[in-house]
């Protein structure tokens, strides 16, 4: 079922499926496979896909795979990933190299109606020719050759007989047109080079305004949906539709893309930081990559969840990064279990615990959600505390561990401070501490309170675990993409060696969302080791963005 007015696009599909304009809607997702899909991507993958669910349409996962040098193999697997991971499958997988060769038929039709010429001028020459905004571009000097010497020139680049660059297909359109676009575009291109899926069977490769609608059309498409930096080509758009014989008429409607605070979204900086060593991957946790986020443990469910709440419109916005993890935080406080952790151990020895003796006591896995049961933790003589839980000579408003304060160890008892042990550097190593066995369960039965409960783990029975504590990749709130090295955050990740947790985490799933309480949520690495888990953290407790 739909609701009607959530955004234009929808608007539009609805108004034509109500006129009968079209029996049903539909759309595609055209990526080119020259780098794996961000959350920009995310937006454009709920729009498309969304409308074909919502509307009874479909919706193909097309490969705008027209620029061999850029693009690989390896893209094309991890996009398919991503799409299915964020919970979408195509109606079909489409290719815009299957329609090569229509493409070039069709363009040899527009050489032959005198719509089409070659032309020799080197690139340097074309865009000086090309004008400005302001200057009408110049005719090429080769614009009048007769059909049939572009014909023959035609084939003979696609037999491979120039070499690159020596010269183009161009549409002939209009030199003086107020619009760039539609001052003779290029329609194809000398490029020998291995394609993904076509091998060298093509020396000439079309250009994406050439083959973008023509694949719309071929495929039935109704909606053709991209962002506002083809809002001026979609004369060019509707030009190849009105010169040529195919067997649709899609339309092209334009929406802003996402920017995103902290942030850059663009497949070329992704693949610097790549190539360049900034992250260690594509899926790098700190990458606004689909694969890193999920290797951050953000659930799908959450980046649909952010998507939807920020809707689509005709204007560019930046949307604040706070935002996105608001959605994540949300999603992952309904599902995640919680657990215990100390990321930066402090020893406490419980002085009156008898020696050798430990118990097991009983922690709740979720506290909204009953079915997810309980476990067992062991408690002993020895136990780790948060470094960060105790202060020698606290402030005012501190009220956790300090000299003689008492505070709950959560699901255990309440302990007390009684000693501090430094080592020579005048370091705090160790606690000594008493506990009272009457506050089993973490209440005293004379009503005494205390004003801290404090996470804990087992000398004992803990393990030890990597964990990544992961900030901003940029700095600054709008990053530099023409110098994005400069911009990078020295503290984006901070990993720390040993932590110790719970052992039920060890013999977790990788990508399960966790709560380490009062920590924020995790989830486990693919980098973890038997006996040494390497946790991911997703999302601190609360926001801790700038405002
Ligand atoms: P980039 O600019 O990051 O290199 P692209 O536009 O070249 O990306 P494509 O693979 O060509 O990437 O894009 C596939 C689809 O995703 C296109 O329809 C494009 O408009 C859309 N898209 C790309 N970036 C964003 C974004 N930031 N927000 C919304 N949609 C986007
Ligand atoms: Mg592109
Ligand atoms: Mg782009």
């Amino acid at each position: 079922t739909t609701e009607a007015g959530r955004d234009f696009i929808r608007d539009i599909v609805q108004a034509d499926l109500d006129s009968g304009k079209h029996a049903k809607v539909a759309t595609r997702f055209p990526p080119e496979p020259n780098g794996y899909l961000h959350i920009g991507h995310a937006k454009s993958i709920c729009l498309n896909f969304g409308i074909a669910q919502e509307f009874g349409g479909t919706c193909n996962l097309r490969f705008d795979d027209t620029n061999p040098t850029k693009e690989e193999q390896e893209y094309i697997d991890a996009i398919e990933a991503d799409v299915r991971w964020l919970g979408f499958e195509w109606s079909n997988l489409h290719f815009a190299s299957d329609y090569f060769e229509t493409l070039y038929g069709w363009a040899e039709q527009l050489i032959k109606a005198g719509k089409a010429y070659i032309d020799d001028q080197n690139q340097e020459e074309m865009r000086v020719n090309r004008g400005t905004l302001t200057e009408p571009g110049k005719n090429s000097p080769f614009r009048e050759r007769s059909v049939d010497e572009n014909l023959d020139l035609f084939r003979r680049m696609r037999a491979g007989e120039f070499p690159n660059g020596a010269r183009v297909l161009r549409a002939k359109i209009d030199m003086s047109s107020g619009n760039i676009n539609l001052r003779d575009p290029v329609l194809y291109r000398i490029l020998h080079a291995h394609h993904p899926r076509t091998g060298t069977e093509w020396k000439i490769y079309p250009s994406y305004d050439y083959a973008h609608g023509q694949s719309d059309a071929i495929e039935g498409i109704t909606h053709s949906i991209c962002t506002l930096e083809f809002e001026d080509h979609r004369p060019l758009y509707d030009w190849f539709l009105e010169n040529l014989p195919v067997p649709s008429r899609p339309r092209q409607y334009e929406f802003a893309r996402l920017n995103m605070t902290y942030t850059l979204l663009s497949k070329r900086v992704l693949n610097g930081l790549v190539k360049q060593g900034f992250v260690s991957g594509w899926d790098d946790p700190r990458m606004p990559t689909i694969s890193g986020l999920r290797r951050r443990g953000v659930p799908p469910e959450a980046l649909r969840e952010f998507i939807r709440r920020i809707g689509v419109a005709k204007a560019n916005s930046v949307v604040d990064y706070g935002m996105f993890e608001f959605a994540v935080r949300e999603a992952l406080n309904r599902t995640a279990q919680r657990r215990m952790a100390v990321l930066k151990p402090l020893k406490i020895v419980i002085e009156n615990y008898p020696e050798g003796q430990s118990e097991q006591l009983e922690a709740v896995n979720h506290p909204d959600d009953e079915a997810a049961g309980t476990r067992k933790i062991t408690f002993g003589r020895e136990l780790y505390v948060e470094q960060d839980d105790f202060m020698e000579n606290p402030p005012k408003k501190f009220f956790r561990l300090t000299p003689g304060a008492e505070v709950r160890l959560r699901y255990a008892y309440f302990v007390t401070c009684r000693e501090v042990v430094k080592n020579a550097a005048g370091e705090v190593v160790e606690l000594r501490c008493t506990y009272d066995p009457a506050t089993k369960g973490g209440n005293a039965p004379d009503g005494r309170k205390v004003k801290a409960t404090l996470h804990w783990v087992s000398a004992a029975d803990s393990v030890e675990a990597e964990v990544r504590v992961y900030n901003q990749l940029f700095s600054a709130v709008a990053p530099d993409a023409t110098d994005f090295a400069a911009g990078i955050n020295p503290q984006s990740l901070e990993v720390i060696a040993d932590a110790r947790v719970e052992p039920s985490l060890a013999e977790m799933n990788t990508g399960e969302a966790i709560q380490f309480e009062r920590q924020g949520y995790f989830c486990r690495d693919k980098d973890s080791q038997p006996g040494k888990p390497v946790f991911n953290r997703t999302v601190g407790l609360r926001d801790t963005w700038a405002k």
